[in-house]
């Protein structure tokens, strides 16, 4: 099973001049996407992980399924606005342009176990703003950064602090 083979590389998307790594080919093929899933269940299959941390939007997709094959749960890292409880904040950049990250202030209890997860490491902003929002309110252990796409010519994993990061893919 050639994995790798369903994201589809989208030329001048969002904007001219980006060249847009989409994996909804690979979401969209039920035994490719239960290979990656697979896959990842037996990198982490030692770890005991409690949650899987999830980024909006195309973070979820990943963190939802292997949270379900680890048997942990799922926290929802969210665009500014959407979750109902009370929530810490955080601006960050994007790639193209800039925006805010929110947590639920109930996420995590103290010493969790836990994998941050999002689809794509580009610049290092998304996941950047995500790690504060975990590292500065919450005192649980993140075993892992885990993309499905790393970037490796913007370098954001020099702007993140020491921690594992693991890539299924680098272009
Ligand atoms: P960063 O904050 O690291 O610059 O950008 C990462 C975020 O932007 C991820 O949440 C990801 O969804 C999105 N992103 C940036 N470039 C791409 C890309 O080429 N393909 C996809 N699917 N998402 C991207």
């Amino acid at each position: 099973m050639n994995i790798e083979s369903y994201i589809r590389v989208t030329p001048d998307f969002p904007k001219p001049g980006i060249i847009f790594r989409d994996f909804t080919p690979l979401l969209a093929n039920g035994p490719a996407f239960g290979a990656l899933i697979d896959q990842l269940k037996a990198r982490y299959a030692e770890n005991s992980i409690d949650v899987v941390v999830g980024v909006e939007a195309r973070g979820f997709v990943l963190a939802s399924a292997l949270a379900y094959a680890l048997g942990a749960g799922t926290v929802l890292v969210r665009k500014e606005g959407k979750l109902p409880h009370e929530t810490h904040a955080q601006e960050y950049e994007l790639e193209y342009g800039s925006s805010v990250l929110e947590i639920s202030k109930d996420a995590f209890t103290e010493g969790q176990r836990i994998l941050v997860v999002d689809d794509v490491l580009a610049t290092g902003g998304t996941i950047g703003a995500t790690l504060k929002l975990i590292q500065q309110n919450f005192s649980v252990s993140i075993e892992e950064l885990l993309f499905l796409i790393e970037l490796d010519d913007l370098s954001g994993r020099e702007k993140l602090p020491d921690l594992p990061i693991h890539s299924v893919f680098h272009y």
